[in-house]
């Protein structure tokens, strides 16, 4: 697994970009102003070129999307097997997603025109687990429309955040812990990052901008945890993480590069468990003063 170099992480971090624009477009062109967002509404909008079909597709697929040339109509499928554990008349946070990730390959123009030619995607799975550029940005669509800039930056930038505002702000959604933390971090102003972990392994890092411009890039997926983390996430796994706290430097957990005054921060940890998924979620966060220690505010 190569590790990325800083150029690398900009093209990435700006397709990524363009597609969470591509869906306040959208919301903005049907005036939805108010969480939850509902993403079969978004996808009732565009009738009759594209059609939502759900159905409990057991494990074939989370969602998929197909262009049928004949009567010129895209096929929006969703695995709906998650809603059994939604209340009532209601669809799970991994079924909304599943719908406004495949809306992410039919408002995404390059996707769009991909498929007009070829008829389908591939079925996609799961969140934020896809190296494929094109899996990314139709996440990235997926986190922007079902949780808008202008709706949570206000709330994420209102003081510092803990899981339990994340909990909070994932009800009031309707997403997943997970896709609430990455986005809440992606909207933060201050330095921090998130960290998934499963098999006791980097599953996943998302960093602020603030992080990035501060020194402290993501490392590669597959990286080992720092020591304490370690034990952390064999609590995690034995069903006893109490102790949801604690500290290191930011070289533990980023690729600091040249920066020593990056590697070399402390960064606060917070854990929160996630048994439905087997993720370790860690937030990070550092304080401003260390990575910018010039600046005056
Ligand atoms: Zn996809």
């Amino acid at each position: 697994m190569g590790k990325k170099t800083r150029l690398e992480w900009a093209e990435i971090r700006n397709r990524q970009k363009n597609a969470i624009e591509r869906a306040a477009e959208v919301l903005g062109a049907l005036r939805m102003t108010a969480a939850p967002i509902d993403p079969l509404a978004v996808a009732a909008s565009e009738k009759p070129l594209l059609v939502a079909v759900g159905a409990d597709f057991r494990d074939r697929f989370d969602g998929q999307l197909e262009y049928h040339r004949a009567n010129n109509r895209f096929l929006l499928f969703y695995n709906t097997k998650y809603d059994a554990y939604a209340p009532a008349g209601a669809h799970h946070a991994r079924t909304r997603f599943s719908v406004a990730h495949e809306l992410g390959h039919y408002f995404i123009e390059p996707h769009r025109a991909f498929l007009r030619r070829t008829g389908k995607f591939h079925p996609s799975r799961g969140e934020f687990l896809s190296d494929r550029a094109i899996e990314t940005e139709a996440d990235a669509f997926a986190a922007g429309l079902l949780m808008p800039a202008s709706l949570l930056a206000p709330r994420v930038n209102e003081g510092e955040m803990s899981f339990a505002d994340i909990e909070r702000w994932a009800q009031e959604f309707e997403t997943s812990m997970t896709s609430m933390a990455r986005r809440a971090v992606e909207l933060s102003h201050f330095p921090c990052a998130l960290i998934g972990v499963r098999e006791g392994r980097v599953a996943f890092s998302f960093h602020s901008q603030a992080m990035i411009d501060g020194g402290c890039y993501p490392r590669p997926r597959g990286s080992d945890l720092p020591p304490d983390a370690r034990s952390k996430w064999q609590a995690f796994v034995d069903g006893n993480l109490s102790d949801g706290k604690g500290q290191a430097f930011a070289g533990a957990w980023c690729q600091t590069y040249d920066s020593d005054r990056a590697a070399e921060a402390p960064v606060y940890e917070y854990y929160r468990g996630v048994p439905s998924t087997q993720t370790l979620l860690i937030l990070l966060s550092v304080p401003e003063e260390e990575l910018f220690p010039d600046e005056d505010d």
